[in-house]
């Protein structure tokens, strides 16, 4: 099947190699000329296991192409995803400008009949909203689908290319046959495909995501308490995870949770629901309590220095929000940098694969090095603000030596206190108790 794919970032990249992988035939569209470029040249444009290996078969077998030009990526297309950004506008609501814009220009250039697919996180309401737009000047019939995605970076080829569950909202019989039969390869053991109404399905997206927040803010609430009663939260998350109605994932607690999409979408959430008068009360607090929990560490850092951070260098260890993927957007890293900066320190940072977009957004604030060894190199004090496995079994002789003061900041609980207690250093960690 020829398919488009319109917006070729973290989602639309996955996608449109993805479905190539599956034997379709993809054009991929962009804005970015420079990103069309490089990727028309065989260099991917993200970081993400196991993406450059079929990217770079699908291109070399021309299934995947790649174009600014909307008209001629659509050209034959039976199926066009929108992968395009809803960040936040400036009341927190969903910007559905990218979507609508695109929307817009799709009309005039439809030749027969399409399906127009919503991949992007978009309001209950959006698909009508599309299906308005490309309307206003159509002349061939066509579909509008919400068919939101769960991908998460890191993993992404592989949640795409076996997905817990498809998610499809369409009420047309001819859209849904297209849509099973480009889905088909990717469930073939099982995994549901669930058509549902576009309201619904739309909504899910904002559900799940928002769920997941409220998850990991619980149990970041659970480790503040368990600092304040002397509990382990360790402890605590291994005895109720193991209840299956709770779960054993997204229990581990840390400084908060970042990245493009759950403080986006839990925002436009709580910004619906405003819009149609629910109090969503739980959404509130799950945005307050992430906000604090970002930077919850560093109250302890001052107070480990007296109070004042003037002249001290705290090194960083991991920028992006996550590990195993280069995306730092709503990274608590960054808004740790700001804080220290703020207070007057100096930090010296590394990341695996991050710090050419951390560099990109912040100059040379900071110090970029080249391992995770140079930077406590000399360093007052060590944070680590993600848990990239390269972090989690250091050479703790060599940290001790390198590090001015035997001190770790820990917003990812990599570490034993068992470990820390021998070794001699200083550690703090989050809902655990304090090693000094
Ligand atoms: P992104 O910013 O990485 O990519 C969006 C791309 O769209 C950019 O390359 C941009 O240049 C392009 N673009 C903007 N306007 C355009 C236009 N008029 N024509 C063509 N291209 C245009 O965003 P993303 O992370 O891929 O997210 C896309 C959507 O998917 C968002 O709604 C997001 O919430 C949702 N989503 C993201 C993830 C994730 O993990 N990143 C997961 C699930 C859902």
């Amino acid at each position: 099947m020829k398919i488009a794919v319109v917006g070729t970032g973290y989602v639309g990249l996955v996608t449109g190699t993805c479905f190539a992988e599956t034997g379709n035939t993809v054009s991929c569209i962009d804005i970015d000329e420079k990103k069309v470029n490089s990727l028309k040249n065989g260099k991917i444009t993200i970081y993400e296991p196991g993406l450059e290996v079929i990217f770079e078969r699908n291109l070399s077998q021309g299934r995947l192409s790649f174009t600014t030009d909307l008209k001629e990526g659509i050209e034959g297309a039976k199926i066009i995803f929108l992968a395009l950004p809803t960040p936040p506008g400036e009341d927190g609501s969903a910007d559905l400008q990218y979507v609508l814009k695109v929307a817009e220009d799709l009309g005039p250039l439809l030749k027969d009949y399409a399906v127009i697919v919503d991949k992007s996180t978009v309001p209950v309401g959006t698909a009508e909203k599309v299906r308005a737009k490309i309307a206003q000047n159509a002349k061939v019939d066509f579909d509008v689908v919400s068919n939101p995605e769960f991908l998460r970076e890191g993993v992404a080829v592989d949640d795409f290319m076996k997905p817990d569950r498809v998610v499809i909202g369409t009420n047309s019989e001819k859209a849904r046959k297209l849509m099973e039969t480009l889905y088909a390869p990717l469930v073939r053991q099982g995994n549901p495909v669930i058509f549902m109404d576009e309201k619904s399905a739309e909504l899910t997206k904002y559900a799940a995501n928002s769920f997941l927040a409220t998850k990991i803010t619980f149990m970041n609430e659970i480790a503040n308490m368990c600092e304040l009663l002397g509990a382990d939260v360790d402890a605590v998350r291994k005895g109720v995870g193991t209840d299956s109605r709770i779960g054993k994932r997204f229990l581990f607690a840390g400084i908060g949770y970042g990245g493009s999409c759950f403080p986006k979408d839990v925002q436009a959430l709580a910004k619906s629901a405003e819009q149609v008068n629910y109090d969503f009360r739980i959404l509130k607090s799950v945005m307050d309590v992430n906000e604090d929990q970002k930077t919850k560490l560093i109250p302890r850092i001052k107070e480990y220095f007296g109070g004042d951070l003037t002249g001290k260098t705290i090194a960083i260890w991991g920028l992006s929000f996550k590990p195993y993927t280069d995306d730092i957007r709503e990274a608590p890293a960054l808004y740790n940098i700001e804080q220290l900066l703020a207070a007057g320190a100096e930090v010296k940072a590394y990341d695996p694969e991050a710090m050419e977009n951390v560099r990109n957004q912040i100059g040379e604030k900071i110090t970029f090095c080249h391992d995770a060894y140079s930077a406590v190199n000399n360093a007052d004090a060590l944070l680590v603000a993600t848990e990239w496995p390269v972090f989690r079994t250091p050479d703790f002789d060599k940290l001790s030596t390198l590090l001015k003061n035997k001190v770790i900041f820990d917003g990812r609980n990599l570490y034993t206190l068992e470990e820390m207690k021998e070794l001699g250093f200083t550690y703090v960690s989050i809902g655990r108790e304090t090693i000094n």
